[in-house]
């Protein structure tokens, strides 16, 4: 059941003086960084008046501009010739910031991830298919070595090159995978179109899916096209990659690892702390790390705590699903919009296809949604009047959703962008 047991299930008053002692050790650690001696100077921070969990409010945030501003080096707290590996984040919004590990610091990455991918049931035995980019994202090697670690047979694949990924999950009896989820439903396809059924023809059991917002209804679809249960992994760079939230068989909501990771949620425009239950952004401060420690890193994700205890025994809380990055979220003709709520509509139609793209423009000075989706093929051999109703079927359940009305644009399956890595959904073309 358990990875480490001691640790997993530890009694909660247990768990926060172990968070408390390892806070006061990263702050003096942290301090021999040159961002943040500087940091703690300016704001008077001294470690040693840190008594509580509580105290940490006392701490600046550390924002992903104040990493490119110290970049390359500013936050490392350690000899260059202890630091072994770099990693960076996909740099989706603005330039990417640069992570460094000691040994130390990759073995506890490790374990993070073995911890989570046992909880999710992957055993020694199983046959592990890492179907992710590997290098400077975090989701290739940190699976990996979590992987190992735990004794599962591994395939380091890499992303993209479907058919090929295919004959690896048939040559070697791949039983897990993990996989970010629109290239999950993107790989279906091309199943469907070699004429096979991952269901049947497949040994898999397990999907590990994560990297990118996606809904409750794409997990869905996941585990019903392939056959298997779908796990949400959550993970940023800065707080290692993958390995930092994890859901458990309960699947309802992730457990973050609160002997590594001290979690905050805060409202992102007052900054002010909220309790438990409340929507915030997720704040970060490492508990574990030596090469580069983080204090309160405010990650713009946007999710919820839970605090009641989970079925399964584990006492570290869970987060909700990521309702996306503060700054996905956009506005249109008033109405705040999260791609998630689109993704979440359109994978509860039936019809819909395993691809889709949103994109925003201003005509004439109003703005406008375009949503344009691709359909099942039989839907799309089907009659003209089945496509009109299907096209205002989704109108419809989008405007109920979000309040807005989009137009909707049906296309043939295969015609839209294909993405390998993190998929780039909504494309807002207002601005210029
Ligand atoms: P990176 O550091 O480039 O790997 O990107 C990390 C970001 O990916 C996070 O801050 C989230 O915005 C997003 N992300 C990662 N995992 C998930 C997940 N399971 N659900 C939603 N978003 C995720
Ligand atoms: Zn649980």
């Amino acid at each position: 059941m358990f990875w480490e047991k001691q640790i997993e299930t530890m009694p909660v008053k247990e768990l926060r003086r172990l968070q408390i002692r390892r806070l006061k050790k990263t702050l003096r650690q942290a301090a021999k960084s040159p961002a943040y001696s500087k940091i703690f100077k300016e704001h008077r921070v001294s470690p040693e008046k840190i008594k509580t969990l509580g105290d940490i409010r006392s701490l600046p945030f550390t924002t992903k501009e104040d990493l490119r501003e110290n970049f390359p080096y500013g936050y490392i707290t350690i000899p260059l010739e202890k630091i072994v590996r770099l990693h960076s984040s996909s740099g989706t919004t603005g330039r990417a910031t640069a992570v460094f590990h000691s040994t130390k610091d990759i073995e506890g990455w490790a374990n993070l991830v073995a911890r989570s991918m046992y909880m999710a049931g992957v055993r020694k035995g199983d046959v592990f298919q890492n179907m992710v980019g590997y290098g400077l994202f975090t989701g290739g090697l940190g699976f990996q070595y979590g992987a190992e670690l735990l004794g599962a047979l591994t395939i380091p694949s890499g992303s993209g090159n479907s058919k090929r990924q295919i004959g690896l999950m048939k040559d070697f009896g791949t039983t897990v995978i993990h996989i970010i989820p629109s290239y999950a439903l993107l790989l279906w396809k091309v199943f469907e179109e070699i004429g096979l059924d991952p269901k049947k023809d497949t040994k898999l059991r397990i999907a590990l899916v994560g990297a990118e917002p996606h809904s409750e209804a794409t997990r869905q679809r996941i585990e019903e096209m392939y056959g298997v249960d779908a796990f949400n992994s959550y993970g940023l760079s800065e707080m290692n990659g993958p390995g930092v939230a994890f859901e458990c068989p309960e699947k309802s909501g992730m457990h973050f690892w609160e002997d590594d990771f001290f979690v905050e949620v805060i409202d992102p425009k007052t900054q002010k702390v909220l309790p438990d239950g409340e929507e915030g952004e997720l704040v970060f401060t490492t508990l574990n790390r030596e090469a580069m420690p983080l204090i309160r890193y405010r990650s713009k994700d946007l999710a919820t705590i839970f605090p009641e205890p989970c079925r399964c025994g584990r006492t570290h809380r869970r987060i909700s699903r990521i309702k996306g990055r503060s700054d996905d979220m956009f506005i249109l003709k008033g109405v705040n919009i999260f791609p998630l709520q689109i993704d979440t509509t359109l994978m509860n139609i039936p019809e819909v296809g395993t691809n889709y793209v949103v994109i925003l423009e201003r005509v004439n000075f109003e703005d406008r949604m375009i949503v344009r989706v691709e359909v099942r093929p039989e839907i799309f051999k089907g009659d003209l009047w089945q496509l009109e109703n299907l096209q205002r079927k989704i109108a419809d359940a989008l405007r109920s959703e979000l309040l807005v009305t989009p137009k909707v644009e049906l296309v043939e399956p295969d015609t839209l962008p294909k993405s390998e890595g993190k998929a780039m959904r909504v494309i807002d073309r207002r601005e210029m």
